[in-house]
């Protein structure tokens, strides 16, 4: 039997910047306030539809610890898809993007879709890093940007990821995937606090 293309898509940034729960957003669970950071790397297998095709994609989330960055290395080969999350909210998270980029182009080059998300812009009334200034950044790397909001907009981030898998389709054509896939399941519990409405990303 023919085996199913399936996609790769890697989740990269410090510790609590959102990327497990940017990946929830997209496998449908609900959002989790007390979600534990993510140690070494998982991924989560999901069927999305583009123009009435179905496609796998993995979604691998990644430690952001400094213990665990050099083993990052290791889950990053094979990624169609490379999202460098920072928290708008957080200063360093985005100086640390350039960590991150850096490591994953060594590895990627020019076979991957790169993006730049700055999550949590339902915290829009705490945000330490300009919208223009991201944008610029990934401009100039032309990479693809987005303000998200795991918690308030997971709509909004499913549709992101399906953006990028199109983008990736259009540039490289479909493709075999690489790894094996084992179906986790995540349980998440509901705990709804913020800043206050939010605001619509690019
Ligand atoms: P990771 O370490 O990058 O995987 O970060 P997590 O997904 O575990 O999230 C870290 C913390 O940020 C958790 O308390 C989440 O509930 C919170 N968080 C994640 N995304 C958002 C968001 O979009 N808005 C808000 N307000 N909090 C978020």
């Amino acid at each position: 039997m023919e085996e199913e293309p399936e996609y790769k898509v890697i989740f990269l940034g410090n510790s609590g910047v959102g990327k497990t729960q940017l990946i929830n957003s997209v496998l449908g669970d609900e959002f989790d306030s007390d979600s534990l950071s993510t140690t070494n790397a998982t991924f989560f297998s999901k069927y999305i539809k583009i123009k009435k095709k179905t496609y796998k994609i993995n979604l691998w989330d990644t430690a952001g610890q400094e213990i665990y960055r050099a083993i990052t290395s290791l889950f990053i080969k094979g990624s169609c898809i490379a999202i460098f999350v920072y928290d708008i909210t957080d200063q360093t998270s985005y100086d640390d993007l350039e960590f991150w980029i850096e490591k994953a182009q060594d590895i990627l080059e020019n076979n991957c879709i790169y993006a730049i998300v700055g999550n949590k812009i339902d915290l829009f009334c705490d945000q330490k890093v300009q919208e223009d200034t991201a944008k610029k950044l990934a401009e100039s790397k032309e990479f693809y940007f987005s303000q998200l909001s795991a918690k308030a907009e997971p709509q909004s981030v499913k549709d992101f990821i399906g953006m990028l898998l199109e983008k990736y389709i259009d540039k490289f054509g479909e493709k075999k995937g690489e790894i094996k896939i084992k179906i986790n399941e995540k349980k998440s519990s509901k705990k709804l606090h913020c800043c206050s409405k939010s605001r619509s990303s690019n």
